[in-house]
């Protein structure tokens, strides 16, 4: 499995990178990650606009999924069009949602270019893919995700506080994307985010063999999130996502 970081900053673009989207490609499958907004222009630096064989979003936040309405133009509307529907992958709720972003009716909504798939806790195959979400805590309904491929594994946390589903999905990763969207100080709120330490307290505990710190909110100053993660316990390598960034878990 190859894995493209197309975009991992946090909450909102910043001046180097979309918001959230992994590009995971394997046997000429390839499955986004999310697809928040700006990351359908990066995109198309590691693939072909046509050549998205499925989405998969962790929650309905914008900064994770808002480019499916870009996406649903070019499906739609591009010159040889209409082109096969995408499978999506997500809460139950995005079909509404998202064609209110479109400014769409809920009927037909998104339909011309996607077939929307109700994520629920669980195990099940996304073309050579075979996916584990399960529930992490944020406001909304959002899930982590583990994602397998010939005995390789990915593991991402989507959007999340502190998280025990977040460590058994990543049991043993290979690559744990971990958000890391706070810097530590008094009185952080519960259920929403993680810090760069608790990201590397959570990839020890998970005893996974690579952490990629993501979710990098551009407010933040990030040599303090990779500082605050060398506190975590983690004893693998940590590094900050950066967009256009691969890794080859084959
Ligand atoms: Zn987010
Ligand atoms: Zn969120």
């Amino acid at each position: 499995m190859k894995v493209t970081i197309v975009g991992c900053s946090g909450s909102f673009p910043g001046p180097d990178s979309p918001a959230s989207c992994y590009l995971l490609e394997s046997e000429g499958f390839r499955l986004l990650l999310d697809f928040g907004n700006g990351s359908l222009g990066a995109l198309q630096r590691h693939a072909g606009l046509y050549d998205i064989d499925a989405v998969c979003l962790s929650h309905l936040h914008a900064d994770h999924c808002l480019d499916i309405c870009g996406y649903h133009v070019a499906r739609t509307y591009g010159p040889d069009a209409p082109y096969p529907k995408v499978p999506v992958y997500a809460p139950a709720d995005a079909p509404r949602r998202l064609a209110a972003a479109y400014g769409m009716p809920d009927e037909p909504g998104l339909e011309s270019a996607f077939d929307f798939v109700a994520l629920a806790p669980g195990s099940f195959e996304i073309g050579p893919f075979t996916l584990t979400a399960g529930l992490v805590n944020h406001p909304v309904e959002a899930y982590g995700f583990r994602v397998a491929d010939r005995g390789r594994v990915l593991a991402y946390s989507g959007d999340t506080g502190e998280s025990s589903e977040l460590v058994r999905l990543a049991k043993g990763a290979d690559l744990l994307l971990c958000e890391a969207s706070f810097l530590d100080r008094p009185g952080l709120p519960a259920d929403l985010h993680l810090t760069g330490r608790q990201a590397a307290e959570h990839a020890a505990r998970a005893d996974v063999g690579r952490l990629v710190l993501t979710h990098l909110v551009p407010w933040n100053d990030q040599n303090k999130v990779m500082d605050e993660a060398a506190t975590g316990g983690y004893q693998g390598p940590i590094e900050l996502a950066r967009s256009g960034a691969t890794y080859d878990l084959a």
